[in-house]
């Protein structure tokens, strides 16, 4: 059953060495390097359904699903096959294809808020061209973020919310000038005086707002009730747009994301992991009239070379259609709540303090006994104890997102034996960690 006695990582070891040499880190992404959890990242061979085998031989079930996209299951056997089927015509076109009429459709179908949309390659590439467009249709530089919430790497997003909710936010890296985040305001997640406070501070200069409206990158963290309510009233008060980055809970928390789960309709809203189905791709989109800026409609300039490729499309409209099957999000919704409550109940019964939660097949659990509504709650918990409870459910084959504020995913692969087997390894290391 436990494989800690074979648990062996000479491999990857060896792997990360020698990648450490070639690569900053040793990777291409900063947390796939197990910083946070001092240790090292165990290397892929390769995946399939809701499992993982490293270059070891070591077998894991797989809760992290390459950062939410792997809803499915990895490599599902009709997204591989009509992948195949779309390499044998070509790779990339640089022209109009037709899958990009589906998928478009789709995703407008699906997302309240999209009545038009621009496919690009990233979350990233979503949330700068998200932002330009803010801008550009409101003719206003400021815009309003969360602390603790990730919109990608673009400049302006890279702002570490300070002391005041009021204070111009301070570069979170260097080569971020100072002038570029000078005009992202910041403010606590579930705090709608302190974003009333920006627009009575800012008046006609913020060009909108955008949050995870749930958020995933600080941990699993939940809006309180009439928070997005709430921010949607105060932006349409100050001719300010809300924009609901759902890269992360879009086609993952419901089928239309957050903004059908919750009946709030934002203005624009950005994409991504999900509705590429493994492959690279971010989207954008909202109301016609706010679109109708995006080049060559409008004047607003966004771009790229392999945007809309016909493999990524592939990808993306298989795997939609797979979420359509009926009982899909109830299937999600089921098989993670057990998980996470039967988390929950046995780190309360082996002594230590943790709250968490789920919605569909995005879950997350903190070390602390208090109730996590933003990032400094979620500062609060425990992360050594995190980080053991992360290495031995690793040597027990289970494969948890390396990171404390990081939100995990299921997918429709994981079967009930598998949240069975986790959860009895769950038991194992939380009895051997000192509550
Ligand atoms: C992952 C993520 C991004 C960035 O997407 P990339 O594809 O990694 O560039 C942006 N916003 C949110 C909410 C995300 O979860």
């Amino acid at each position: 059953m436990v494989n800690t006695v074979s648990f062996k990582t000479t491999k990857s070891d060896e792997i990360f060495a020698a990648a450490q040499k070639l690569m900053p880190g040793g990777v291409n992404s900063p947390v796939r390097a197990f910083k946070s959890v001092g240790g090292q990242p165990i290397v892929f061979d390769r995946v399939k359904g809701a499992y993982i085998w490293d270059v070891d031989e070591n077998k894991y079930i797989d809760y992290v699903g390459t950062w939410g996209p792997a809803i499915c299951g990895h490599a599902h056997p009709e997204v591989i096959k009509s992948l195949s089927e779309a390499l044998e015509k070509g790779t990339s076109f640089g022209a109009p294809c037709y899958l990009e009429n589906i998928l478009a459709e789709m995703v407008i179908d699906a997302v309240p808020s999209i009545e038009m949309v621009r496919f690009v390659n990233s979350g990233t590439e979503a949330c700068i061209s998200v932002l330009r467009l803010m801008r550009a249709y409101t003719g206003r530089n400021k815009i309003i973020k969360f602390e603790g919430c990730y919109h990608g790497h673009g400049d302006m997003f890279l702002v570490k919310a300070g002391s005041g909710v009021a204070t111009l936010g301070l570069p979170d890296s260097p080569g971020v000038p100072k002038s570029v985040t000078s005009d992202t305001l910041t403010a606590p997640y579930n705090d709608l005086e302190a974003v009333k406070k920006l627009f009575a501070d800012h008046p006609d200069e913020i060009a909108g707002v955008i949050l995870e409206p749930v958020v995933g990158n600080s941990g699993f963290i939940v809006p309180d009730a009439g928070f997005l309510e709430g921010l949607r009233l105060i932006t349409e008060q100050n001719g300010a747009l809300l924009v609901f980055d759902e890269v992360m809970t879009g086609f993952r928390i419901s089928y239309g994301g957050a903004q059908a789960k919750f009946g709030i309709t934002p203005d624009l809203t950005t994409l991504g992991k999900v509705i590429g189905g493994g492959l690279p791709v971010g989207a954008y989109g909202g109301k016609k009239e706010i679109m109708a800026m995006v080049a060559p409609s409008g004047p607003m300039y966004q771009a790229g070379t392999l945007s809309g490729n016909p493999l990524a499309m592939t990808a993306g409209i298989k795997t939609l259609e797979l979420l359509q099957k009926p009982g899909t999000y109830e299937y999600l919704e089921e098989i993670t709540h057990k998980l996470i409550s039967g988390l929950l109940t046995i780190a309360k019964n082996t002594g230590h303090k943790v709250t968490g939660g789920n919605i569909s097949g995005m879950f997350g659990m903190f070390f602390t006994g208090e109730e996590v509504h933003n990032y400094d709650d979620a500062k609060k918990a425990d992360t050594s104890k995190f980080a053991r409870f992360h290495r031995g459910m690793l040597e027990r084959g289970v494969y948890l997102a390396p990171s404390q504020f990081e939100a995990g995913f299921t997918s429709i692969a994981h079967t009930e034996e598998d949240i069975n087997q986790t959860l009895a390894m769950a038991e194992e290391v939380l009895k051997e960690i000192p509550a």
